[in-house]
């Protein structure tokens, strides 16, 4: 069975025609599905059409947030229901295609756990669509997976992927990377997107800083998230040499003064390796002390008993 979980934040006009759409859809290609719509704190109707939807027909829940808590927490609440051995998440604003929906699970039969979709021709306004560009090469250098559009709404994963990666603030941009570094095999293919028709985005221009920051966290999740101290130790030991270098640099010219007079004396108290020195020695020590309570996060958290993705086992009953 397909889960087909939407995250609404007030979508009132969309969400009957998209239903409409995603049966039109699976009817014709005789895809067993139900749908789960998440309204994320909506102040129009939307969670009164969703719970008339429900009512007339057995595949379609509901789940309604006291507020707004964000598209990942809306995904995260749709992924903890869904029953479906794959997931399908979709945007309800009918910028999606549910007429997809075949073309992604032919796809992930090739032996993909993740099929993030590409707005190929992309229907939005130029001032997100440059932007987007950009952070999509940023995110493919940095994390080495090289996607088109990781943003995308449309996405299908396996249910093993939603039960391994958590997402929480507003990383459900980063599902696809988060995937991979766990093993999961990622690939995309190109969709259809249509212009919004109702209603208005969510995300303003202030989503590629955040969205930057982001990618900053998610590297560092990926790459020193179980051994942070390997990154901030590493920067420590750095500085610490540094100051060190420093300061025996200036005790040696000081015993050649003061001690041997082979130099002519000249004060060090007021040279600025000493200040330089100084702050390199500080920096170090609290890097590496940062490291440190960095790792007893790392040890006492409950994130750390999955470190690793099992594929398939092999054993005796
Ligand atoms: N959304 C949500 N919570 C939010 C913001 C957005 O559930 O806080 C939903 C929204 O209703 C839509 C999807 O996330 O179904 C994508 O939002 P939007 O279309 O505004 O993003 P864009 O297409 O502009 O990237
Ligand atoms: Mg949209």
């Amino acid at each position: 069975m397909l889960s087909i979980i939407v995250p609404v934040f007030n979508e009132e006009e969309s969400l009957a025609e998209l239903r409409r759409q995603i049966e039109a859809s699976c009817s014709k290609n005789e895809i067993e599905y139900e749908i789960i719509f998440i309204d994320d704190g909506s102040s129009d109707q939307s969670w009164s059409i969703i719970a008339g939807l429900a009512r007339d027909d057995q595949r379609i829940s509901g789940i309604r947030f006291r507020r707004n808590f964000g598209k990942a927490a809306a995904l995260t609440a749709g992924m903890d229901a869904a029953r479906g051995e794959w997931i399908m998440m979709m945007d309800a604003d009918l910028q999606d295609d549910p007429e997809e929906i075949p073309q992604f699970l032919a796809k992930s039969a090739e032996g993909y756990q993740v099929v993030n979709g590409w707005k190929q021709r992309r229907l939005d306004p130029w001032h997100k669509v440059y932007p987007s560009r950009v952070f999509n090469w940023m995110i493919g250098r940095l994390t080495g997976l090289k996607l088109h559009d990781h943003n995308c709404g449309l996405k299908l994963f396996h249910s093993d992927v939603a039960s391994e990666i958590h997402i929480y603030g507003e990383l459900h941009r980063f599902i696809p990377v988060l995937a991979a570094a766990r093993g999961f095999r990622v690939t995309e293919i190109p969709v259809n997107h249509r212009p919004r028709e109702f209603g208005h985005s969510k995300y303003g221009i202030i989503r590629f800083l955040r969205g930057f920051l982001d990618l900053l966290t998610v590297v560092f999740l990926i790459g020193y998230g179980q051994r942070p101290q390997h990154m901030l130790g590493a920067i420590g030991l750095f500085f610490f040499a540094v100051g060190i270098a420093g300061f025996s640099y200036l005790s040696l010219l000081w015993i050649g003064m003061n001690i041997f007079h082979l130099l002519p004396e000249q004060p060090i108290g007021t040279r600025p390796l000493l200040a330089y020195s100084t702050a390199a020695t500080i920096l170090g020590a609290q890097a590496m002390s940062l490291g440190l309570l960095a790792e007893l996060i790392v040890a006492n958290t409950v994130q750390n008993r999955a470190t690793f993705s099992i594929r398939e086992t092999v054993k005796h009953e």
